[in-house]
């Protein structure tokens, strides 16, 4: 059986950052990937400009090939059932548009971490001093004993699973699906990711280029039809802002666990076992996680260190320090820190302002009613009244699984 100091389980970006400071610090770190690498991630590649900070931090220049075209995005433009539409230009310029599959494979190669793909975490038996880790590669059941381990297994996280088996049942669930369209004609701005409010089109609409195509997505409820979905979205975008598209050549789906950073059902872990990244719930409002993941993960990795330095046990320090992030992210979605502050990194005060007055007005309407449409979730209204009540409550307890 193989012994290390730790075990990462996942091999995106929350694991590359537990295992950069892991490997940092002289720990013996494996990291387990159940996909052959580099491997597929669905996602849009939209860097905000703190996961870019990281990343040229902790892993230095961005290599070409790690990128997408067009390679840089401005930031985002939302957009109005009263067909305003907002530019919002990321602080401090434009971010890299990140191909996943690339980026991913070149943070965890930079980690320094050994890596052990096609390796899927099965269970974990924590015995006090050391985790017994049961895995299968390529099939085959295969054993691992770590001192800690991190679960970054992202949002259907097994190891989750093995910790607390009905925790997938007691959080919000979605689907998001996307469709990749050759393009007749655009005239939305590749420079920018595209989110509509739109009561009508779902609850999370988006388009984007990427490669000389347009990206059409939608998020939809378990049971909702995705393709019909997609076709009210496309035929919106033609009718309301000339978008004309080929029919889609490729498309692509996934379940997200969207809502745990709202309400405050974070994941940590128990005993030796740490969850980190979006397996531990961690997603800003409008779906960005990479750099709530980057930096995530790199807590946990300190909180081990951190924790053998002081020889405490690490979920006491793991708790201490993950609270940072955790305000950071819920933050993100308080509607008076939206309004007065800014917790997001392109300027949604400042775009409001640049409106005219009647054009605020319908922007403030829209929103409301786009609120509204949680109605229609079963965790709907848990979900607008704890963003409605999240400051007067105060406080960021860390309730339930923890
Ligand atoms: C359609 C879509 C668009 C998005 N767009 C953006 C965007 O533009 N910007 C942004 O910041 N975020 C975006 N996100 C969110 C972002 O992709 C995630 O929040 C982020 O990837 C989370 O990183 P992670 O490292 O925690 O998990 P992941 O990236 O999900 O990595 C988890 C890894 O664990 C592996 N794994 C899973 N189970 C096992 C197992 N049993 N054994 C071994 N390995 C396992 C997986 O294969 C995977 O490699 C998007 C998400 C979706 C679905």
């Amino acid at each position: 059986m193989r012994s290390v100091d730790v075990v990462i389980v996942g091999a995106g970006l929350a694991a590359a950052a537990a295992a950069k400071r892991l490997v940092d610090a002289g720990l013996e770190t494996l990291v387990l990937e159940r996909r052959e690498l580099p491997r597929h991630k669905i996602c849009s590649g939209i860097l905000s400009p703190r996961g870019h900070r990281f990343l040229l931090e902790n892993f230095g220049p961005l290599p070409a090939d790690i990128l997408h075209e067009p390679t840089s995005c401005r930031g985002v433009t939302f957009h109005f059932p009263s067909m305003v539409s907002m530019p919002m230009d990321f602080f401090g310029g434009p971010t890299p548009h990140l191909h996943r599959k690339m980026a991913d494979f070149w943070a965890i190669q930079r980690s320094g971490a050994e890596v052990h793909d096609q390796t899927a975490f099965v269970d974990l038996k924590d015995k006090g001093d050391h985790v017994i880790v049961h895995a299968r590669r390529n099939g085959e059941p295969i054993t691992y004993r770590a001192r800690q381990v991190i679960g970054a297994d992202g949002p259907s996280s097994h190891v989750v699973r093995a910790l607390y088996p009905d925790y997938p049942k007691q959080i919000p669930w979605f689907f998001v699906g996307q469709k990749f369209h050759d393009i007749i004609d655009c005239p939305l701005s590749a420079d920018y990711f595209h989110f509509w409010f739109h009561p009508g089109l779902g609850h999370y609409t988006w388009s984007h280029a990427r490669d000389g195509r347009q990206i059409v997505g939608v998020g939809f409820k378990r049971g909702d039809n995705f393709a019909a979905k997609h076709k009210v979205v496309v035929d919106y975008l033609a009718a309301k802002h000339g978008v004309r598209l080929q029919p889609h050549v490729d498309d692509e789906g996934c379940g997200e666990n969207f809502g745990p950073s709202l309400i405050n059902r974070y994941v940590f872990g128990k005993g030796n076992v740490l969850v980190t990244g979006q397996a531990s719930g961690f997603l800003n409002m409008i779906g960005e996680g990479m750099s709530c993941a980057l930096h995530a993960g790199a807590i946990s990795g300190e909180a081990i260190i951190e924790a053998r330095l002081r020889n405490r046990p690490v979920q006491e320090i793991y708790r201490k320090m993950i609270a940072s992030e955790v305000r950071r992210t819920t933050d993100q979605w308080n509607p008076l820190k939206i309004a007065f502050d800014k917790p997001h990194e392109a300027d949604f005060p400042a775009a409001l302002m640049a409106l005219s007055w009647t054009d605020r007005a319908k922007v403030l309407r829209d929103m409301w009613r786009f609120v509204v449409l949680f109605k229609e979730f079963k965790w709907g209204r848990q979900i607008a009244l704890a963003a409605a009540l999240r400051p007067f409550l105060g406080g960021y307890s860390m309730r339930r699984w923890l």
